[in-house]
């Protein structure tokens, strides 16, 4: 295994659309597991591969349950709202207040290829999301109105 250099914004990379992953090989399991390695050792609870310069619809998720790996997620319900602090480890060193689905239905392909159906709510469904965002070129930045503030805090959880 092995950490990966996390781009980070403005970096163009960021906006890129993922690919969907055609089949998962030897190749795909290892970015997989050295996307999870190297969320762990910067402390984040999510990461996207484009984060690491890859264009694929991948994402690792441990929000403290355990590691999830997501090939080709797709959100199919969404529900309910909440709005809550969000940083990412792309815009590092911020935190921006973002109104979110409460609960989400997921699709997705586990790294053995097996087709899930997760629903997801609370930090969860919060990281699911923003991690699918990565994947469409979205950031935290984009949801900044002229009303809202950036904040500083190191504490917020990373994404
Ligand atoms: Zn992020």
């Amino acid at each position: 295994m092995a950490s990966m250099e996390i781009k980070r914004f403005p970096d163009p990379v960021l906006r890129r659309k993922g690919e969907d992953v055609k089949s998962i090989g030897k190749s795909e399991k290892k970015v997989l597991s050295d996307m999870a390695e190297t969320m762990y050792l910067k402390g984040g609870v999510g990461l996207a591969a484009i984060q690491v310069g890859i264009h694929k619809n991948m994402v690792v998720i441990d929000i403290g349950d355990g590691i999830m790996k997501m090939v080709n997620p797709v959100i199919l319900k969404r529900e309910g709202s909440e709005v809550q602090e969000e940083g990412c480890l792309s815009v590092p060193e911020k935190c921006i207040n973002i109104k979110r689905s409460k609960k989400v239905v997921v699709d997705y392909l586990n790294e053995d290829g097996q087709a899930v159906r997760l629903s997801a709510e609370g930090l969860l469904a919060r990281v699911v999301q923003h991690e699918i965002d990565h994947l469409f070129g979205k950031l935290i930045v984009d949801y900044l109105s002229p009303l809202k503030k950036i904040c500083n805090s190191l504490t917020t959880r990373r994404l």
